[in-house]
């Protein structure tokens, strides 16, 4: 049996995987390209990121796709895509923590009003503005998973006021949390900044519209950590330009890499990342390929499967 890794590394990406990969597998086969497969042998496993397409077609004894990435609303996508495979997806505390992290930045840069002194700084503007306590920012956290759930307390920790909003009824200590489409609008009323860890899905595709916006408090900021077409590209510029927005923080795009004359990119109040709100560590996440590895060989339960019915 053999594991493919099938993605669009690039040649850094590629060395800085496959050691970790080797290490965490020992005695496994493993695969950079399907033309290293021996006539004897077969696939089991496809390891995959952003993988060229029809990567994984044709190959009959697959039994276990494992993303190294956290979303997954590509592979689903992707129609060449074995939809009999059970379809793992990476969830690393690493990666949490490393939200938590980039949530916790924005957090407090909009808090601090850090944006608009960068702003500031290129007029260049020497003015202080009111400064604002944590316990004075209600912040929403949209999404209460493996990510959200981290960003949510490492806010609560950090002294902001914060409100969680799920699919499903989800306790998160130190915060009041809502659940279901009715609850967000009093969430979205209520926050002076909203972070959105959802899955892309038929359900919150272009959830950031200009009723969304409508309803958020004037001079709120969003921040979207999660994925570009979360977001009506052209609603948000509105909403910024007539300043229902105060500032948006973008770490995904509609489009990525985000075009070089895209108009997020030269626009006074968004921040742009090139989305590292949390990249997979290869330190960590090769481990956890590990596990689900040898859980299939051993017949065990899978860890992480996507329940393609929900679309994550
Ligand atoms: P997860 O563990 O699957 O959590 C998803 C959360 O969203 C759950 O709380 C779920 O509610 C909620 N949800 C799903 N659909 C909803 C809906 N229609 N209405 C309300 N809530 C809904 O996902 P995760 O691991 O936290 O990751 C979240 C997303 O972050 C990923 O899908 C990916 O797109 C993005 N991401 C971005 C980066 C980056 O670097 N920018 C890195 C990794 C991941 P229930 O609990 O009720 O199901």
């Amino acid at each position: 049996m053999a594991i493919l890794l099938a993605t669009n590394f690039d040649a850094a990406e590629v060395a800085a995987w496959w050691p970790e990969l080797q290490r965490a597998l020992p005695g496994e086969r493993l695969l950079r390209d399907r033309s290293e497969l021996a006539a004897s042998e077969s696939i089991d496993i496809a390891l995959v990121a952003n993988p060229p397409p029809a990567a994984l077609a044709g190959l009959p004894g697959l039994r276990l796709i494992q993303s190294l990435w956290a979303g997954v609303d590509r592979l689903l996508a992707d129609a060449s895509v074995p939809v009999d495979v059970p379809l793992a997806r990476m969830v690393d505390p690493a990666m949490n923590e490393a939200m938590a992290e980039t949530a916790l930045w924005a957090v407090l840069s909009v808090q601090r009003e850090f944006f608009a002194y960068a702003r500031q700084q290129r007029e260049p503007t020497w003015r202080q503005l009111p400064q604002r306590r944590a316990d004075e920012i209600t912040v929403a956290v949209l999404g209460l998973g493996q990510m959200g759930r981290t960003c949510a307390q490492r806010l609560a920790a950090s002294g902001y006021r914060v409100l969680g909003w799920s699919r499903s009824e989800t306790k998160v200590a130190g915060m009041t949390t809502f659940a279901g489409e009715a609850a967000l609008v009093p969430v979205l009323d209520a926050a002076d900044v909203v972070v959105n860890l959802l899955p892309l899905t038929d359900a919150t595709r272009g959830l950031f519209n200009a009723q969304t916006f409508a309803r958020m408090r004037r001079g709120a900021a969003l921040v979207n950590l999660a994925r570009g077409a979360h977001v009506v590209e052209a609603d948000l510029l509105s909403a910024l330009d007539g300043q229902q927005l105060a500032h948006a923080v973008l770490d995904v795009f509609t489009v990525e890499p985000l075009p070089a004359t895209h108009p997020f990119w030269s626009h006074p109040r968004i921040t742009v990342l090139p989305h590292v709100a949390a990249l997979t560590d290869p330190r960590s996440a090769a481990r956890i390929v590990a596990r689900n590895v040898a859980a299939l060989r051993a017949g065990r339960l899978l860890e992480n499967l996507v329940d393609r019915s929900r679309g994550y």
